[in-house]
């Protein structure tokens, strides 16, 4: 079995994901990669988080898909998958469906660089993902596309996913980017936004 510590910070990573309202139910998945050989664990699909065991958690193998666990993985394996094979730089992915910037995604309406939060969490302004059905590979690829090599992305008419160097920075880039289009829409009513330049500019 691959470590149980492993697989224990992702049941945590999910039950906090429900805990902080960034998903409801069964809704969102998360991953990380396994630091000593080509595969990744993830959340599998459909269990509630909190009753989750570590045996629970679904071992994927980046290069061709197949799966070993006594569930189904995330109908969203894919999109986990093509995300790390594009990234060799992530190593964490969290997908929730905060209802905020989930408002942002049904608009179609990208996050600019609204505040300093944004600055060190995100590398540019998150975009928007074109719409492809939950569990598709077309959802997978318009999303690799358009997360780019930034930190985080929306997907249209869904909900987001972020990534990070571990489970706890995919997380916490998820609250930023909920509470950040919480601060943007209010914005819009207040005036006109004036955004901010990437930390790189
Ligand atoms: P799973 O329960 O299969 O992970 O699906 C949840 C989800 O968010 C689909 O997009
Ligand atoms: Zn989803």
């Amino acid at each position: 079995m691959q470590s149980e510590a492993l697989r224990n910070r992702v049941i945590e990573t999910a039950r906090s994901m429900l805990r902080l309202g960034l998903t409801v139910g069964t809704g969102g998945n998360v991953s990380v990669r396994c630091p000593s050989c080509n595969k990744f664990l993830i959340t599998p699909s459909s269990l509630p988080y909190e009753t989750l065991m570590p045996e629970d958690i679904v071992i994927v193998d980046l290069l061709d898909g197949t799966y070993e666990g006594c569930h189904a993985p995330s109908i969203e394996f894919h999109l986990h998958r093509n995300v790390y094979v594009a990234r060799p730089d992530v190593s964490a992915i969290v997908h929730a469906h905060p209802p905020i910037a989930s408002a942002l995604a049904v608009a179609h309406k990208p996050l600019p660089l609204i505040i300093d939060a944004c600055t060190f969490a995100f590398k540019d302004e998150v975009k928007v993902a074109e719409y492809g059905k939950p569990g598709s590979l077309e959802l997978a690829e318009n999303t690799v596309r358009a997360l780019g090599d930034n930190t985080a992305v929306l997907l249209a008419n869904h909900g987001i996913l972020c990534v990070g160097d571990r489970l706890e920075e995919a997380l916490e880039r998820c609250e930023v980017l909920d509470k950040a289009a919480l601060t943007y829409i209010l914005s819009l009513i207040a005036g006109t936004p004036v955004c901010l330049k990437p930390l790189s500019d």
